[in-house]
């Protein structure tokens, strides 16, 4: 890819988890009208399709350097038993709300590093929760674990309460980039954790590895893939690293000088997903690599992935409801996201308030180029309504034109389509959708252009 290419689409670019995304959230949300619309977003899943839970355990006992997550470092463990009072009581707020007992399709343990937390614990706060809820005949119940303390007794405690499918956080296996990334985890813990996650009777295991990361190598990558793929992941998340020291504090840590250039970059993420579908995994949409036996691969050959704020997905369920400090809920026609301070969250709670501080009410509008996004990002292609909104002609085409240029997308007056070449800028071509993003731009440019200093601009990773 030439440089000037590189330059141009290697910009800073939401991961599209939302439309609109996080930064233009408005503050202190009406609590009332949330709790309203929440109401009618449960009666309308509930018994249809169920619902969905994330529940964030924020607490990690060391730092890894390159974090990016809301967490607590503590080797405190005392601090488990407050954390699940508050979010036991934030549930016990909301299950209030709803009429009629709760049909769980979906429940997924997120942090910070659920495993943190003792087996007995995880199992008081599940069994507490299910205790007065229906489990989903078709229910997924997953965890994302960490190989270093993931017990065969937290795996056995989760596998008889519904839990199949795990994601251990990889990364790199290169011992002199995890002593600069501030994660040690030798190979053999992975080895062990994934063993017993089978033995316990898990039938998923996925893996989250990093590419990007300071002092990183096409070697070190080349030996991180074969190791991981020699114990057959069902399942790779093979993300970018997002170096934004601006945003997250411990990686000012990381000495910058030791990144990769972009062009670099670019050749680790080409050559990792090279050695990924050499092995026969399949690329689906941004950054996941599957097995064809796995379910989100069915799910993308079959057009039904969906994408929301726990990554992809195989179920498009019309209400998330995220629980605990950060944790962001979705019920279709608004998001709202917990405080990220424990001590907020937790006095909230303490008050029997809701915990939320930032949130958004969709427009149609909102709904009309948040569809396309969706599309995008989970089918590569999105087809354009018989009349197209003006505001498509005025940000949108433009831009698609410019990246049909680039070989990046296939245009016709139906819809757009990614191209390979444009793979890698998946997240760009999203953002020819992003009218929030765009618009604001605008405004700053024009700021600029006036000699006013507008206010800083969201920060995003860049494209690659
Ligand atoms: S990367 Fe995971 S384990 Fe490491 S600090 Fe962040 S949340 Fe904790």
């Amino acid at each position: 890819m030439s440089a000037s290419l590189l330059s141009r689409y290697n910009q800073p670019v939401p991961r599209y988890t939302s439309y609109p995304t996080v930064p233009f959230w408005k503050a202190n949300p009406d609590t009332q009208r949330w709790k309203t619309e929440f109401i009618a977003a449960f009666n309308r899943h509930n018994e249809k399709e169920g619902i969905s839970l994330y529940l964030h355990l924020p607490f990690c006992e060391s730092l890894c350097l390159y974090c990016g997550c809301n967490k607590k470092i503590t080797t405190n463990h005392s601090v488990e038993g407050e954390y699940l009072d508050a979010i036991l009581k934030e549930w016990r707020m909301y299950r209030q709300m709803m009429e009629h007992p709760p049909m769980i399709r979906e429940l997924h343990l997120g942090g910070g590093t659920p495993t943190f937390f003792s087996p007995d614990n995880l199992h008081r706060l599940i069994t507490t929760m299910l205790a007065d809820a229906v489990v989903h005949p078709e229910h997924s119940f997953s965890i994302e674990g960490h190989p270093n303390n993931t017990t065969r007794e937290h795996l056995d405690t989760l596998y008889a309460l519904g839990f199949r499918r795990i994601s251990y956080g990889v990364q790199d296996l290169n011992p002199d980039v995890q002593r600069i990334i501030g994660r040690w985890q030798p190979l053999e813990r992975l080895e062990d954790a994934t063993n017993a996650a089978r033995a316990a009777g898990f039938t998923a295991v996925n893996f989250d590895l990093i590419y990007g990361l300071p002092a990183q190598t096409p070697k070190h990558l080349q030996y991180t893939i074969d190791q991981a793929l020699s114990l057959r992941p069902d399942r790779i998340a093979f993300y970018s690293y997002a170096h934004t020291p601006s945003v997250n504090c411990n990686q000012r840590l990381i000495d910058s000088t030791l990144l990769p250039a972009a062009n670099d970059k670019l050749y680790l993420y080409q050559f990792g997903k090279m050695l990924l579908e050499e092995k026969g995994y399949v690329n689906i949409g941004m950054d996941h690599f599957a097995l064809p036996t796995d379910e989100l691969y069915i799910a993308w050959k079959t057009g039904k992935l969906h994408r929301n704020f726990m990554g992809y997905t195989v179920h498009n369920g019309g209400l998330l409801l995220g629980l605990g400090v950060s944790a962001i809920s979705d019920i279709g026609s608004a998001y709202a996201q917990n405080d990220k301070s424990l001590t907020n969250y937790y006095r909230a709670i303490t008050a029997d308030q809701p915990a939320i501080t930032k949130g958004y009410w969709l427009t149609p509008e909102d709904q009309v180029f948040k569809r396309h996004i969706l599309d995008i990002a989970c089918k590569g292609e999105t087809q354009f309504e018989a009349t197209w909104p003006a505001q498509l002609a005025v940000w949108t085409l433009p831009r698609l034109r410019e990246m049909e240029k680039d070989g990046l997308v296939t245009l016709d007056s139906r819809g757009v389509a990614l191209t390979d070449a444009g793979r890698p800028f998946l997240r760009q071509v999203c953002k020819a959708f992003d009218l929030h993003l765009l618009r604001d731009e605008k405004i700053r440019a024009d700021l600029s252009l006036c000699g006013k200093q507008p206010a800083p601009a969201p920060s995003f990773s860049n494209a690659i």
